[in-house]
């Protein structure tokens, strides 16, 4: 955790207040009782006296509540690989962070093959998953994506060469978070840090820095039934004929049946068993 010598960093609509942590929370758990990213309530004289309920919490680096995990692909130098894509989504679902799509290098694209590949990524917007199709060289949805990530923690994650550092080299701000005045009313914040891998946006916001996100690892999915949470589209559909139907090669599997009819991804389908088959190879047998 990026405390410094005891001080929290909480910033406000009125700007970054230098805090300590109220006892009863300090005693309350282990080392991860106030962490970056958590939204605190803070005293009139700068103690810390509550901590609201994380959406989510990543182990390294120790941040909570990331708002976005975005998700940078290339159009083209590299193609995109929709299996890497797929293992990204995957993460995203299993560490509760929203997946965003950033495409770019949109510029190395002629008309009908930018059409080809919406086309290909069609079954983000299905899945109601935001896509940016951009060109950090020419300038095109920059402001659009910005406007997205503004006042939110973003993770980035993604191939190499696709631009991701140009990207945020651009977002990134220059600006050194300052400690704000004290104040008199009771509120509410997000605490930061000053020296943590936050780097603050320009627009507002920050992204994290998180190499371990362009990992192409499967998290640590320990049932089949985990698995399946983790493919959204397979929620909200008729029941299978076996309420414990692993959607392999059981009969009256309505998640087959979706496929056949075309109304489910046959290539998110595809993976599924892929991973399935993966981890039971490498993972689960090993539990049994
Ligand atoms: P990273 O490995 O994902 O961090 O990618 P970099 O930011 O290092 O960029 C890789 C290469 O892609 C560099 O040569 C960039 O100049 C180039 N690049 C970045 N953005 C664009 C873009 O929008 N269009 C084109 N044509 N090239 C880009
Ligand atoms: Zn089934």
């Amino acid at each position: 955790m990026n405390k410094i010598q005891g001080f929290y960093y909480v910033n406000c609509d009125d700007g970054i207040h230098e805090c300590k942590l109220r006892g009863i929370l300090k005693r309350r758990e282990s080392k991860n009782n106030c962490v970056v990213g958590d939204i605190v309530e803070i005293s009139d004289d700068n103690y810390i006296i509550g901590i609201d309920e994380r959406k989510n919490l990543l182990e390294r680096p120790i941040v909570a509540n990331i708002d976005y995990f975005v998700i940078q692909f290339a159009a083209k130098d590299p193609d995109i690989d929709l299996d890497r894509l797929d293992v990204m989504l995957l993460r995203s679902f299993f560490y509760k962070i929203k997946p965003v799509i950033v495409i770019n290098k949109i510029d190395l694209l002629n008309e009908s093959e930018f059409e080809e590949l919406k086309t290909k990524l069609d079954f983000l917007t299905r899945l109601d998953i935001p896509c940016f199709f951009i060109s950090k060289k020419e300038n095109i949805g920059i402001e659009e994506l910005k406007a997205y990530l503004k006042d939110h923690i973003s993770a980035f994650g993604g191939p190499s060469g696709v631009g991701k550092s140009s990207i945020i080299n651009m977002l990134q701000s220059e600006k050194v978070l300052e400690v704000g005045e004290t104040s008199k009313r009771l509120r509410k914040g997000k605490h930061t840090t000053k020296d943590t891998n936050l780097l603050p946006l320009n627009g507002g916001g920050y992204i994290i820095d998180t190499p371990g996100f362009s990992s192409v690892e499967l998290p640590d999915i320990k049932t089949p039934f985990e698995l399946m949470d983790l493919f959204p589209e397979f929620a909200g559909r008729e029941r299978c004929k076996f309420n414990d139907c692993h959607h392999l090669n059981e009969p009256g599997c309505k998640i087959k049946e979706a496929v056949e009819k075309n109304t489910l991804e046959k290539s998110r389908y595809e993976f599924y068993k892929k991973v399935y088959e993966k981890l039971k190879d490498e993972r689960w047998n090993k539990y049994e």
